[in-house]
């Protein structure tokens, strides 16, 4: 056993990210058919993911501020420090700060079978469907 080398933050990438959202990864496969992988995820204030979905699903455990998430039925639900939000696998679904706070959420999944295509990402979410405009 050993401690793990610290991965350096990275900003996560315009195509799949709107605003400012920085991640750690914790935890990623390292031996056998290992497939867990966590990571902890920054938002600033009214930052938001696109839509997008995970293979096998996701929990997000929400450590600071106040997370919405919503699906493609147009419920919005509020996630506070303490929570998990389960997405079941191939759910298309959001992940945003509040307007005025930052938030921080653990991401915690499985790869896929092939681990690139462990989330499919879409296209951005709207002020409309994030109950914004
Ligand atoms: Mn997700």
């Amino acid at each position: 056993m050993d401690i793990q080398q610290k991965v350096p933050t990275v900003k996560n990438p315009p195509e799949q990210f709107a605003g400012d959202v920085w991640v750690d990864p914790l935890v990623a496969p390292r031996d056998g058919d290992q497939r867990t992988v966590v990571a902890k995820v920054r938002f600033a204030p009214g930052a938001r993911t696109a839509w997008h979905s995970h293979e096998r699903g996701q929990f997000l455990h929400v450590t600071e501020g106040v997370a919405y998430f919503g699906g493609r039925d147009g419920r919005i639900i509020e996630v506070h420090p303490g929570q998990t939000l389960y997405t079941p696998p191939g759910e298309d679904h959001w992940h945003a700060a509040g307007e005025d706070t930052f938030m921080e959420h653990l991401a915690i999944l499985e790869n896929g079978d092939d681990p690139a295509v462990t989330t499919t990402w879409k296209e951005h979410v709207t002020d409309e469907e994030l109950g914004r405009a």
